[in-house]
């Protein structure tokens, strides 16, 4: 059994504090800072074993440093950076396996956002930790990769098992919501995800943790094959990469 807290961090970063029930290992995902994490350490748990990072980015990695002087903790990050994460002391390349006590999780390479971002999927827990390349209704910019790779990074998200809980780096699920809303009008559940998005919001509670269910769904790049959204954007012959390209492009203009 895997527990995962959610922090907030910094002024829309998720960073995930998680533990394995049964060997009471801990460890962070993407501490983008030392205090909040610090804080919710000392109350909770008293140790942090490990610190993973999905990819280089300073707030995604901004802890580090700081979290592994208290806690002497092993930082995992991705093989395919060029300036690594601070501190790093495991380098993952894509099919490796972290394992967390009980908990199994796989790493996928998932270039796009940047070339180096990795995800930690665990399907004994059935969770998925994916940075800046998913989020709930979205999908990162592309930075370092191009619209090809990070079209692929997507499928290999979409492909891992539907009931799978997506855990990712920011809340940006309303404003995502809103671009969706543009173009793929005729959404029902989309519709409906959005008015559960503002309740929780209201409440000052996370839209995380979303499905990979629920994305096919609702999140529109992962949607590039429908035939509504295609006929909105007067692309009905165009591929699904084509389509992914033009759905980034307007929503870098949003
Ligand atoms: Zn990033
Ligand atoms: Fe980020």
């Amino acid at each position: 059994m895997l527990e995962i807290s959610i922090i907030k961090c910094l002024s829309d970063n998720y960073s995930y504090l998680i533990k394995d029930k049964k060997t009471n290992l801990v460890g962070v995902v993407d501490p983008s800072e030392f205090e909040p994490i610090d804080k919710e350490i000392t109350m909770k748990f008293k140790r942090l074993d490990f610190i993973l990072n999905t990819h280089h980015h300073s707030d995604h990695v901004g802890g580090n440093l700081e979290l592994k002087k208290k806690y002497k903790s092993k930082i995992i990050c991705s093989a395919y950076s060029k300036n690594s994460a601070p501190g790093a002391d495991v380098k993952k390349n894509d099919g490796d396996l972290f394992i967390f006590g009980d908990t199994v999780f796989k790493v996928l390479h998932i270039p796009g956002h940047t070339l180096d971002h990795i995800l930690f999927f665990s399907e004994n827990a059935k969770v998925v930790f994916t940075g800046d390349t998913l989020f709930s209704l979205g999908c990162g910019r592309i930075f370092e990769g191009t619209y090809q790779q990070m079209f692929e990074s997507l499928e290999k998200i979409k492909n891992l098992p539907k009931s799978t809980m997506i855990y990712c780096g920011h809340e940006y699920t309303l404003n995502n919501g809103k671009f969706n809303m543009s173009i793929d009008k005729e959404n029902k559940k989309l519709k409906n995800k959005i008015a559960d998005i503002e309740s929780k919001l209201e409440k000052s509670i996370p839209s995380i943790p979303t499905s990979i269910e629920e994305e096919i769904e609702t999140n529109i790049f992962l949607r590039c094959d429908s035939t509504k959204i295609k006929n909105n954007l007067k692309m009905n012959n165009s591929s699904k990469l084509e389509v992914f390209k033009k759905l980034r492009d307007l929503k870098d203009q949003f």
